[in-house]
């Protein structure tokens, strides 16, 4: 067995070719695996094991197994045992960013967000309360109680494999579910060493598991099984309509988290020099393969023009490499996402957007193996567009033209996604109005994607989807309510 070394330390955090079931790591029950690639490169990163759902019901198995006692666990140890494991993600913080960059294509982006999401969620484990009631006699107790579901499914997209593991995961064990987990096949490493490292702080085996493999085999087994009670899936609208239609047949409720096509309203009276980078910054941060990416420029026409040729100056900037590299941008997932995404940048030209700057891959040796792509500017893109309307998670910006308020909100809500909008304006009143007006899950004024603060619920309005993770109401989330009334004997 060969390991992968993401580390400068030497430490491994994954091991190729098994995956965690019941506190083990094993191969597939089929013994086949799936190359993990390094999207710079094009080379073989780590083998992952190709679950199906032979492998999902061993999962579901020590899922199960695990969960009495679990559930059964003092909150305030779950919490603690979820505060060791961010206390030893943070002692392997360089190593997991790096494990995450190279399977993502993305340069450094900050400190990693896994411990502090982790952190914020172990406070709420021993604050999940219910209601005293009242009564209609005194010799009753009214209350009710907030108990976990049993053993919930999670399937997560490749963009953000460490943040979206630990929201999902540390929100559902902190209420006390065991969880069987689905990453990526495109990006499971991380996953699978933030597992690692849980199993490491005293979580006890079978109450994290994750079963690696392809969406259509693993993926569709967990929404499929019918001893799965909750499930949550972040990804595509397409994906998230089959793992809905899954959960109907067993009636496992279910949260969506799916994109969308998020508009950046900016008004002649905006401060655009900070306008400008955020969204240039907004829409090239993870190469645009964020679901709350700000991809359209809704703007007054007033100020359109320089508007257009601010954020082209600002795009001619953005370095394009490895993630190893001094640059602002790496390349997509995978060639078939650049496929995707080159798509688009043909259909905007056909559709008669017209093309202000990128377009094309990046010219150069160092980019002839990897799935790169150049920040995209179309403008006079009109609401009608296949390019102003379908999420095409890359870096390409479509400017919309709008001549008051009333359009720019028509334009704005035109889509069937409602994830995330962003209003630039000095005007406190436009402020207000536009706040309300936005139909989206998370509006930020003056500022990128809800920046600043701490424990916003996040989530969708329309097809972006419904539920909400991140906030205070994080692992009540994962619990279901019971009403118990209380008559003492004589
Ligand atoms: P996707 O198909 O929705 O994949 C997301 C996750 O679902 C992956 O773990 C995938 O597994 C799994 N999956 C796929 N089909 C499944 C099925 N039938 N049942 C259960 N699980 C299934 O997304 P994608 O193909 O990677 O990307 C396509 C588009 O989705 C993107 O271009 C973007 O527009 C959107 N997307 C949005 C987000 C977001 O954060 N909202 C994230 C990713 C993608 P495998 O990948 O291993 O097959
Ligand atoms: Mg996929």
């Amino acid at each position: 067995m060969t390991t992968i070394s993401a580390a400068p330390s030497g430490t491994s955090l994954v091991v190729d070719g098994v995956q965690l079931i019941g506190g083990a790591w094993v191969p597939a029950s089929t013994g086949e695996t799936i190359d993990v690639i390094d999207p710079a490169s094009g080379e073989v990163l780590a083998a992952v094991p190709r679950g199906t759902a032979y492998d999902v019901e061993q999962a579901v198995r020590a899922a199960e197994e695990a969960f009495p006692a679990w559930r059964d666990t003092k909150s305030t140890t779950r919490g603690e045992l979820i505060h060791r494991w961010a206390a030893l993600i943070d002692e392997h913080t360089t190593e997991i960013d790096e494990l995450e960059s190279r399977e993502v294509g993305r340069p450094h982006w900050g400190p990693p967000p896994m411990a502090r999401i982790l952190r914020f969620i172990a406070g709420q484990a021993d604050k999940v309360s219910g209601l005293s009631l009242p009564t209609h006699t005194p010799d009753v107790l009214g209350l009710t109680l907030r108990e976990p579901y049993g053993v919930v499914g999670s399937v997560i997209p490749w963009n953000a494999p460490g943040a979206m593991f630990s929201n999902d995961v540390g929100a559902a064990i902190a209420a006390g579910n065991t969880i069987v987990v689905k990453p990526a096949e495109d990006a499971p490493l991380t996953p699978l060493a933030l597992a690692r490292l849980a199993l490491e702080a005293g979580i006890p085996p079978g109450v994290v598991n994750v079963v690696t493999g392809y969406g259509l085999e693993a993926g569709a087994a967990i929404p499929a099984h019918p001893r799965i009670r909750r499930m949550s899936f972040t990804g595509s609208p397409e994906t998230g309509e089959s793992i809905m239609a899954a959960c109907a047949k067993n009636l496992t409720p279910l949260h969506l988290e799916l994109g969308g096509k998020s508009p950046q309203v900016v008004f002649a009276d905006a401060d655009l020099d900070a306008a400008v980078p955020a969204m240039v910054a907004g829409i090239t941060l993870n190469t645009g393969q964020i679901c709350a990416a700000g991809s359209r420029v809704v703007v007054e026409r007033s100020v359109h023009r320089e508007v257009v040729s601010r954020i082209a100056e600002h795009m001619a900037k953005i370095r394009i490499g490895a993630w190893h590299e001094k640059v602002q941008m790496g390349p997509l997932i995978s060639a078939k996402q650049h496929a995707r995404v080159m798509g688009y940048l043909s259909l905007g030209r056909e559709e008669g957007a017209e093309l202000v700057t990128g377009g094309g891959t990046p010219s150069g040796a160092e980019f002839d193996r990897g799935f790169f792509v150049e920040p995209t500017l179309f403008d006079e893109v009109t609401p009608q567009m296949r390019i102003a309307r379908e999420e095409i998670f890359g870096p390409v910006l479509s400017v919309i033209p709008v001549d008051d308020e009333d359009e720019a909100v028509e334009v704005a809500n035109g889509t069937d996604y409602g994830l995330v909008a962003s209003v630039w304006t000095s005007d406190v009143g436009k402020a207000v109005r536009m706040s309300r007006r936005l139909l989206a899950g998370q509006v930020g004024v003056n500022n990128a994607i809800g920046a600043g603060v701490i424990g916003g619920p996040f989530g969708g309005y329309k097809r972006s989807g419904f539920g909400r993770t991140m906030g205070a109401d994080a692992v009540l989330e994962y619990t279901q309510v019971k009403t118990v009334s209380l008559r003492g004997t004589q």
